[in-house]
């Protein structure tokens, strides 16, 4: 069954607004999602109707905020198809999960002389983090290259795996260029050298498989706010038996089981990694957009971005002088271009001044246009909600700004 893209257009109100006095084309969704109505009137009647701190309280409000927090960390272990519901950590979103996996897995795990490996096309979120520990911890940092296609080079990673390896972090999805990295493959690999693994599902969560069994992650770090969730919730799944195993990230109220001057002693899975009042609305929130992405078949929203991006492809290549970087044999929701001669902050304000909202930088991946000898990309980024009548009017948004820069 195909899905009904007026209808779900409908479902997301700022669609149907303008930016310039033109109409909203709405192309920058890696770097975070509109959200439907219903995910914005769960945040509202949280505030409006039964707002109150959670965990502890004695009171009607508190229970019933504590209960719709904890159906949210149950609404992601599902979809996710984690074992269990302690193996859901909300944080503040993917950064800030990796850097809690960085810390407390490098404090417990990493000596002098062992290694960390990430990949070169990684968002600095899951490159910096692991920069950090390795410094701290006296390990070896080492970085799987990429080809000219944007994919990975998995017969450099089988070189660099050894049993000094930790841990090697890598992206599913690359939010500069799309590309689709195989992830089961990359992770047997891992294991097969004793490594332990975390894959960064900022860009793939809400386009491709995310069940974190099938994959046998042992971490796995997203932001609600790219999957038409609110900023400010992210989340961490991790095995139980590594959570375990490692030691808080942050001290204070929420996880602790038992504090005296002599010792402290830490709350169970996953509170030991919640410090301090949460994020209470993000999970509800979150779990009000997952259940919307629920109520689609996956594969329908899988069919209908391929077909929006492979037309994007299509039309964009034939643009005169534009050249295109997403060029991996997997590939999903991005399409990251220049075009010969002019600078892509100058593509990207001229398209906004036609109402299409697109990004133009380096999308956080330095060392990836470092590797491609250039400053940025112009880049485009799809959701569920994209049309291929949306790309017409990219290309010719693109068309009108080449004019007006003499080309
Ligand atoms: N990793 C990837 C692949 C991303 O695309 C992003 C966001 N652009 C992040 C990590 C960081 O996400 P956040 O800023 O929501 O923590």
């Amino acid at each position: 069954m195909a899905i009904n893209i007026e209808k779900i257009r409908e479902d997301f109100p700022i669609l149907s607004t303008s930016v310039n006095g033109k109409p909203l084309t709405y192309l920058d969704n890696a770097a975070t999602t509109q959200k439907p109505q219903l995910v914005i009137d769960a945040i509202l009647d949280y505030y409006k109707n039964y707002n109150s701190n959670i965990h502890r309280g004695t009171h009607y409000l508190s229970n019933r905020a504590t209960e719709a927090h904890e159906a949210g960390r149950k609404t992601v272990k599902d979809y996710i198809n984690a074992k269990n519901d302690h193996e859901i950590v909300f944080t503040r979103g993917t950064t800030e999960a990796i850097n809690l996996v960085a810390f407390s897995f490098g404090e417990a795990f990493v000596k002098p002389g062992d290694e960390v490996i990430v990949t070169g096309l990684e968002h600095h979120s899951n490159f910096v983090p692991w920069q950090m520990m390795c410094e701290r911890r006296g390990a070896h940092f080492r970085v799987v290259p990429f080809d000219e296609n944007g994919d990975l080079r998995l017969d450099v990673l089988e070189e660099l795996l050894s049993d000094r390896t930790r841990i090697l972090a890598f992206n599913h999805v690359s939010n500069s260029l799309g590309t689709i990295n195989p992830a089961k493959e990359i992770i047997k690999m891992a294991h097969d050298a004793g490594a332990a693994v975390l894959v960064d599902a900022a860009q793939s969560v809400q386009h491709i498989e995310h069940d974190v069994q099938a994959l046998d992650a042992d971490f796995y770090a997203f932001s609600g706010h790219k999957i038409y969730g609110p900023t400010g919730i992210g989340v961490l799944y991790g095995k139980e038996n590594w959570l375990d195993a490692m030691p808080p990230y942050q001290g204070g109220g929420e996880m602790i089981d038992q504090v005296s001057i002599e010792k402290t002693t830490y709350n169970r899975l996953p509170f030991k990694f919640e410090a301090g009042t949460p994020n209470i609305v993000g999970p509800i929130g979150l779990a009000a957009a997952i259940n919307y992405l629920n109520t689609f078949n996956f594969s329908d929203i899988i069919s209908h971005e391929d077909a929006v991006l492979q037309y994007g492809i299509e039309k964009l290549g034939k643009v005169e002088g534009l050249k295109i970087y997403s060029k991996a044999k997997q590939h999903t929701g991005i399409i990251a271009f220049n075009v010969e001669g002019i600078h892509h902050y100058d593509i990207g304000t001229l398209l906004d001044t036609q109402g299409v909202a697109v990004r133009a930088g380096h999308h956080c991946t330095q060392p990836i246009m470092t590797a491609l000898g250039i400053e940025g990309t112009v880049r485009v980024s799809l959701a569920l909600y994209n049309t291929k009548g949306e790309i017409d009017i990219l290309v010719t948004a693109i068309q009108k700004a080449l004019k007006m820069l003499g080309k």
